[in-house]
């Protein structure tokens, strides 16, 4: 496959789903489709993403680099089940204003800040109580 190819099936790959997704995964699931696509290849194209503002990258709380394409490329939050990755995009007015005023009050300027919140969602927690 050509680089650009490559960069298109990992998007692709990406904007199929609602979950945050590690480079692992996404390689296994491009190589189940016949992909020849390196693991290496998926990262470099990844990090790309990334670099435009096109893909979203946290670390999840077991320390796993994951990503997501969201809707919007304007700033928001992320609320993300521990379990099977799915997210919703969650904008926080009161964070805003809260980091804010901090800042202020300590002189700080030009602040950016990260807020994601980990949880189980309710189709996990439903088949969890189900078993
Ligand atoms: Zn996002
Ligand atoms: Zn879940
Ligand atoms: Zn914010």
């Amino acid at each position: 496959m050509r680089a650009t190819r490559q960069g298109d099936a990992v998007c692709a790959a990406l904007t199929e789903t609602d979950a945050f997704t590690s480079a692992q995964e996404l390689h296994a699931l491009l190589r189940s489709r016949g992909a020849g696509v390196g693991l290496t290849t998926v990262y470099r194209h990844l990090q790309v993403l990334v670099d435009r503002g096109e893909v979203d990258m946290i670390r999840r709380d077991d320390g796993e680099t994951v990503y997501r394409r969201c809707a919007t490329e304007a700033h928001h939050h992320h609320l993300v089940c521990r379990l099977c990755g799915r997210t919703v995009e969650i904008a926080g007015p009161e964070i805003e204003a809260w980091t804010a005023a901090i800042a202020d009050a300590e002189g700080f300027v030009d602040v950016e800040h990260t807020v994601e919140i980990y949880g189980t969602c309710a189709g996990c927690a439903a088949a969890s109580a189900a078993s």
